[in-house]
């Protein structure tokens, strides 16, 4: 049943002594509102149980993120905005950054808070994970002064934590020592956007001398309590990273988690979901850890800074489709290359023919070095490039490529596209041969999966691994 407005009452003491009075004078009465993104979900559905509610909004003890030499403070009342927005929280900590990049939609990252997400304590919220490989701490306040708890103890059963009565979280704070780590984060749920977690996973890894030295990983929504795999870890620890970790890493978590059948998933699929996550997190590690170990490149780092339009700009010639570009730096800060990749290719897929055909267009028919006047140069000297053989043929193939070109174009009506790099005129004429025989709708899938492709080398490129 709907509830009715008059039944309830909403006061904004404006200050955090006045508020923390009011919860003491009147213990258990009143309930904290903070963005409302969760109490208001209940209030419409007629399911919240206090009517006396006290405004914790923009109180300025609760907001603000300060830097310290070893920690950042960031205040409860932070939103995910305010998260997504900060630098050395987007560099330091990009499991937080990225976790509040997919929470809800922009309207809702503009409101919610990092303590009303702590406090609602769902096991499926998604920047808990992160809290926990980060090592948090959280400052309690209450008309009685001050006490900190560590946030593994803060969950104590499904949505029962370690508050007490009259105390709010003031900050959140972050040890400063997981700037060198390897990052790794996923969410799994129904859709791209503005949908709650099915799994989603958040871990850390630092490797020295080969080895795995330090290795932190958490997942959500697999237990009544964000959970942190103890046991996965000490498993890992010590050991010389390879691809049979991944494996062996996987397997041991179906012994540690408590999936739930629910209306978003079922236990089956959450368990095996969540060991793939480990899995693939351990794979990502080893791939990290064959590039060198630069698990964040540098580039990406500045590129998770910059100002919106310069961010599309920089990106724009790894594959010429504006509308890609444009989304891509709206899912800022991105965690590392992996997880850069992955997003493009989501991107790309999702993406309307039209802008698939304007990144054609950005190209060189294969076999020609010149491109379009606006082209980038620097989309340009990758062209060549990914073309280097085809320049080598000899003039038969090259005339040959040339007219099956031009008969490719006037039965599709834009240029032929294939990842060049590596093949020679010869296979990429049979190539275009082949796909001559497609229908429309199949043959622009195939070159938009080209084109991904491309993009994908180009990413690379552009990050330096
Ligand atoms: C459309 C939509 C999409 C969403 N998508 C996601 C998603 O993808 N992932 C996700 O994790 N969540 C999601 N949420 C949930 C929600 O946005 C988050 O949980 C948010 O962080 C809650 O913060 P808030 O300030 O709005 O909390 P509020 O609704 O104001 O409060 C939530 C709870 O926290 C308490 N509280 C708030 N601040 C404090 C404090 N400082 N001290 C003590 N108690 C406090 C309140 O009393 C209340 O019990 C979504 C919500 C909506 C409406």
């Amino acid at each position: 049943m709907r509830a009715d407005p008059r039944d309830f009452q909403l006061v904004t003491p404006g200050t955090l002594e006045s508020v923390l009075a009011l919860m003491d004078r009147e213990p258990d009465r009143w309930t904290p509102i903070a963005g409302g993104t969760d109490l208001m979900v209940l209030y419409a559905a007629g399911q919240l149980p206090s009517r006396n509610l006290v405004s914790i909004w923009n109180l300025p003890e609760l907001g603000g993120i300060e830097v310290l030499r070893d920690e950042v403070s960031i205040g409860a009342g932070s939103t995910y905005s305010d998260l997504r927005q900060h630098e050395v929280i987007a560099r330091e900590f990009p499991l937080l950054a990225g976790a509040a990049a997919w929470t809800g939609g922009i309207a809702n990252q503009n409101r919610g808070t990092l303590g009303g997400n702590i406090v609602n304590a769902s096991p499926a919220g998604d920047s808990l994970p992160a809290l926990l490989v980060y090592e948090a701490a959280l400052v309690l306040v209450s008309a009685n002064g001050e006490r900190e708890v560590q946030y593994t103890q803060f969950h104590q059963g499904y949505k029962k934590h370690a508050l007490q009565s009259g105390e709010l979280i003031r900050t959140i704070k972050l040890p400063r020592k997981f700037a060198d780590h390897f990052a790794f984060a996923r969410k799994i749920g129904s859709r791209k956007a503005q949908a709650i977690s099915k799994v989603c996973i958040a871990a850390l890894a630092k490797i020295e001398n080969g080895a795995i030295e330090d290795v932190r990983i958490a997942l959500g929504s697999v237990a009544p309590v964000p959970l942190r795999l103890n046991l996965t870890e000490d498993l890992l620890r010590g050991r010389k990273v390879e691809a049979a970790l991944a494996s062996l890493a996987a397997a041991s978590v179906t012994q540690l988690i408590q999936p739930i059948d629910d209306i978003r998933s079922t236990t089956k699929y959450r368990a095996a979901v969540a060991a793939n996550l480990v899995a693939e997190f351990v794979e990502a590690l080893c791939a990290a850890q064959s590039a060198g170990g630069r698990f964040v490149p540098e580039v990406l780092a500045r590129w998770n800074q910059a100002a919106s339009a310069e961010a599309t700009g920089q990106i724009l010639s790894c594959c010429g489709s504006r509308a890609w570009a444009e989304q891509l730096a709206r899912r800022r800060p991105l965690a590392d290359a992996r997880t850069l990749l992955a997003v493009s290719g989501e991107i790309w897929r999702s993406l309307p023919p039209a802008d698939w055909l304007e990144a054609f267009r950005s190209h060189p028919r294969i076999g020609e070095s010149s491109a379009r006047a606006q082209t980038p140069a620097r989309s340009v000297a990758w062209s060549q490039q990914e073309q280097g053989r085809v320049a080598n043929a000899h003039d038969d193939i090259k005339s040959a490529l040339a007219e099956a070109n031009r008969a490719y174009e006037n039965k599709f009506g834009y240029i032929f596209i294939v990842c060049a790099t590596g093949k020679s005129a010869a296979e990429i004429l049979a190539i275009l041969r082949r796909r001559m025989q497609n229908d429309k709708e199949t043959e622009i899938r195939e070159a938009a999966e080209e084109q991904r492709l491309i993009t994908q080398l180009r990413l690379k490129k552009w990050l330096g691994i």
